[in-house]
């Protein structure tokens, strides 16, 4: 099968079928598209449209996202998960213009910043200037993988330059930015995970996986583990004008830089660890359900507890690592999901 007749049936079903108006797709410049991007990394084109405008309002510029605060980046993310992906977009803004002056229009630069893989580079490239650069997402991947017959998942190196190979291959010297798009869309509205459209699929002629009837063994999963569970007790410490305690954790690793609820090993560590924070402990605690919440490598149980702690009023006092935060008022910053459902929940302030 010569390279140009796939990209040239995968083009001509994006011209009649694909996706044209998301709005990054509006105006496609450098910037809007590597955030799209960004975003779009484990998170389904539904979710990250609101997101995506909200972060263009507050942050319409590379320049106005370098200046901005992490705090107000983490909070536009919050809910949308993976907050690494927002801390390297705020560090790589501000290294791009200082070693820039610009989000770089060259593949080595782009990738030389936190956060930009050899895929994301290629869609600013293909997608923002038109240049004949190769894009290798999770959508991109799979339709490769189910239409050559890849084995392998594709996380290990020699499946991915399997993968590369294929993609360059593919990728039409002109119209790379179209080809990128139409890739994505025929991954994303095609051929999706569980129930592939093969028979609407315009390169379903010579599709391995539709020959053989294997689509969905395509590509192979990640080999499994168990996840480790880790279990932690989260403080809702309550004053008495219903503001609650949070704290800023440390800046990298799991959720880092957001603000949290203060955490004990167990109940017994409870009290002491409320005494350290606010001088006094609640004269009781009241337990909550437990959540659940699993992330890449770990699955983590929270046990929540509630205790109205008395004394001054300390709504709104915030330093560089704790807050009393009275829900309803604009938050300190980014804050994990399980914590928003916490202080939105019933058991609330
Ligand atoms: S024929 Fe089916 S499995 Fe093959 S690429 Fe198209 S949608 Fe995917």
């Amino acid at each position: 099968m010569p390279a140009n007749s796939f990209s040239r049936r995968v083009l001509a079903w994006w011209r009649r079928h694909g996706r044209k108006d998301l709005p990054w797709q509006r105006r496609p410049d450098p910037y809007r598209v590597w955030v799209s991007e960004i975003m779009l990394q484990q998170t389904q084109v539904g979710t990250v449209i609101g997101y995506f405008d909200r972060f263009m309002e507050r942050f319409p510029t590379l320049e106005r996202l370098a200046a901005g605060s992490e705090d107000e980046v983490l909070e536009l993310w919050t809910g949308l998960g993976y907050y690494a992906r927002a801390r390297n977009l705020h560090r790589a803004a501000r290294l791009a213009l200082e070693r820039h002056g610009c989000l770089p229009p060259d593949l080595d630069a782009l990738t030389a910043l936190p956060g930009i893989g050899r895929s994301t580079a290629g869609a600013i490239l293909a997608l923002a200037h038109g240049e004949p650069a190769t894009i290798l997402d999770g959508n991109v991947k799979r339709v490769l993988a189910r239409h050559a017959g890849v084995d392998g998942w594709p996380g290990t190196p020699a499946v991915m330059r399997r993968l590369w190979a294929l993609a360059e291959g593919r990728t039409p010297p002109r119209q790379a930015g179209p080809y990128a798009q139409a890739m994505m869309d025929l991954g994303a509205t095609l051929c999706t995970r569980a129930s592939p459209g093969c028979a609407a699929c315009p390169v379903a002629g010579d599709c391995v996986a539709l020959r053989e009837g294997r689509q969905t063994d395509w590509p192979a999963p990640k080999p499994r583990k168990s996840l480790p569970e880790r279990q932690t007790w989260m403080l809702l410490l309550h004053d008495d004008q219903g503001a609650v305690l949070l704290q800023r954790r440390p800046p990298s690793g799991v959720w880092g830089g957001l603000w949290s609820l203060p955490e004990a090993a167990g109940t017994a560590e409870a009290d002491t660890l409320a005494r350290a924070l606010v001088g006094r402990s609640p004269t009781q605690w009241r337990a909550l359900e437990p959540i659940r919440h699993t992330f890449t490598h770990f699955r983590l149980h929270i046990h929540p507890l509630v205790g109205r702690v008395h004394g001054p009023a300390t709504a709104g006092v915030k330093d560089a690592v704790q807050v009393w935060y009275k829900p309803g008022q604009p938050p300190p910053g980014g804050m994990p999901a399980p914590v928003v459902s916490l202080l939105d929940g019933p058991d609330g302030p």
